[in-house]
């Protein structure tokens, strides 16, 4: 590749799932750290999109940087900030807003000027923001039915059924959402992948051309046909059989994916006379 084309494909994105691709639980995928370095000395941006909205973006960097991969807090996108984002987009500065959550959604939604509220505090709130919450019990699902029978409104970060670990799954935010869900009669508006205000964030912080690389079709693969863009799946999280992903590339890991993804930049650069 020449200096030229080095210097215009940073306007190429390889956004990265995070969980199944990066890590898998707390286990580190080998040659994941490595892989990123490569994309980025080939002179692509590099970017990660998460559904996990439990984690800090603080704690999400310093995880990174653990795992061998430096990264900015804006390179980082969680479904926590989609969920925040369009939460602000229909609610005034300062409302309240319960968090069936982790820390990840408070820190959203106070970044985006919003008071978020813990379930047993009682006071009313304008809205509901529910996602991955490991402490989650039946006060937590109470509290939203009540927010949300009030005319709360309700936003879920994600509906990922489950969350991949070293040695299995466990249950996901999906059948937290599911829950409450079910009990008020209500369907949330989702936010994280593969729905638009999480894609919104990808093409506002990351850039309009692309690849998303993943590991599940149902939310990796369809964020990408959100956006326009291929989809790349990788065999080290929840998908073990590439049939029917609709992937237009596939490899066992992030590392096996690195040619194909640098091909994939090359052609983009070299078919857009605009550049
Ligand atoms: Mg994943």
């Amino acid at each position: 590749m020449s200096g030229t084309d080095e210097a215009k494909t940073a306007d190429f994105t390889i956004a990265l799932d995070l969980d199944g691709v990066v890590w898998r639980g707390r286990r580190v995928i080998p040659g994941s750290a490595e892989a990123v370095l490569a994309l980025r000395e080939a002179g692509l941006r590099v970017g990660f999109v998460s559904n996990n909205s439990t984690a800090p973006i603080g704690a999400v960097v310093d995880r990174l940087r653990r795992a061998g991969v430096e990264a900015e807090p804006s390179e980082v996108i969680t479904s926590a900030q989609a969920a925040a984002a369009q939460m602000r987009s229909v609610l005034p500065e300062g409302a309240a807003v319960l968090v069936v959550g982790e820390t990840g959604i408070s820190e959203a939604l106070a970044d985006v000027g919003l008071s978020p509220v813990a379930s047993h505090s009682g006071r009313r709130v304008a809205g509901v923001i529910a996602g991955l919450d490991t402490a989650f019990d039946y006060a937590a699902l109470d509290a939203a039915l009540q927010a949300i029978w009030s005319g709360a409104r309700f936003i879920a970060t994600n509906t990922d059924p489950t969350l991949p670990v070293e040695d299995g799954a466990r249950p996901g935010s999906g059948a937290i959402v599911s829950a409450i869900a079910t009990a008020s009669g209500v369907d949330p508006h989702v936010a994280g992948k593969p729905h638009p205000p999480i894609a919104r964030l990808v093409r506002t912080r990351l850039g309009e051309t692309g690849v998303v690389v993943g590991d599940r079709p149902d939310t990796d693969g369809a964020l990408a046909e959100t956006l326009g863009w291929p989809f790349a799946l990788v065999l080290s999280g929840v998908t073990a059989d590439a049939r029917q992903s609709g992937a237009d590339i596939v490899a066992d890991d992030l590392r096996g994916l690195v040619p194909a993804l640098l091909g994939a930049a090359g052609r983009a650069v070299s078919a857009d006379p605009g550049r």
